[in-house]
């Protein structure tokens, strides 16, 4: 079984709050009869048991959140075998993996993200939106983390990716041809201002310079390891004002479960 579970948190954003209004502007995108709940590779959502959406978890604010973030995913993960989580901002995906990681053990982490998210702490915050792949790697929770799309990289993050040794893919350097290969599961974290703002406006943080829609598409249908477990965050509907962001991540939702169960 397959559970999409939504996680509406955003108090580590170091920039903009919107992203814990996420997850039902993405259900109301997937639901809202402009596309099928066909997927790409011709498996339906609509007729697949093989998956649900358990709804948002119920969340404290301050340190409390993560832990709580951490318990109610290896709660799930217990019943559930697999999980799609809808953020909220990136900060969630450090107990995301913690808890993958319990269960699975040591994970190879596909992260698509404008940013390496790396800081060692961030405005005096060590779990803001850019840190949490700090605490990951310093928590040996990966045993290998590849990072595609990076287009802001600065001495500190550098330092940090060689210092965790980070397999670090910068949009520069990225062409369509380039397989992503794993030796076991993936843990996919997908932050959706890698997408370009021209595809996906709805982000805290608009860096020009990223990825089509598409590219993303190809990224994911061309993974040939299978994914343990996924996150779609940083989606900002307050910056979304005529809803394509929302379809976009509704796209991804349909894709990535699809894929998950294929
Ligand atoms: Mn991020
Ligand atoms: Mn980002």
């Amino acid at each position: 079984m397959l559970a999409v579970v939504g996680v509406p948190l955003d108090e580590n954003s170091s920039f903009l709050s919107g992203p814990a209004l996420a997850p039902p502007r993405i259900r109301e995108a997937l639901n809202s009869g402009s596309m099928n709940l066909c997927a790409e590779n011709g498996i339906d959502l609509s007729v697949e048991a093989g998956w649900r959406d358990v709804g948002d978890l119920k969340l404290p604010s301050g340190a409390r959140a993560i832990s709580e973030i951490e318990s109610a995913a290896a709660g799930l993960l217990a019943r559930e075998v697999r999980l799609l989580s809808l953020g909220g901002d990136h900060s969630i995906t450090y107990p995301l993996v913690r808890a993958h990681a319990q269960r699975y053990g040591r994970l190879n982490i596909l992260h698509l993200d404008a940013h390496p998210d790396l800081y060692d702490a961030f405005e005096g915050n060590r779990f803001s939106h850019a840190c949490p792949f700090a605490r990951i790697m310093e928590e040996g929770l990966a045993a290998r983390l590849v990072q595609v799309g990076i287009r802001t990289m600065n001495p500190h993050q550098r330092a940090q990716a060689e210092r965790f040794r980070v397999g670090v893919i910068e949009m520069r350097h990225w062409n369509p041809d380039m397989r992503f290969e794993f030796d076991g599961p993936v843990y996919l974290s997908f932050d959706m201002d890698a997408l370009d703002p021209a595809f996906a406006p709805g982000v805290s943080h608009h860096e020009p310079g990223g990825f089509s829609v598409r590219d993303i598409l190809g990224i994911i249908q061309n993974l040939s390891a299978p994914i343990a477990g996924a996150d779609i965050v940083e989606f900002n509907p307050t910056r979304d004002p005529v809803g394509v962001t929302a379809m976009a991540a509704a796209k991804f939702y349909k894709e990535i479960v699809a894929k998950m169960l294929a």
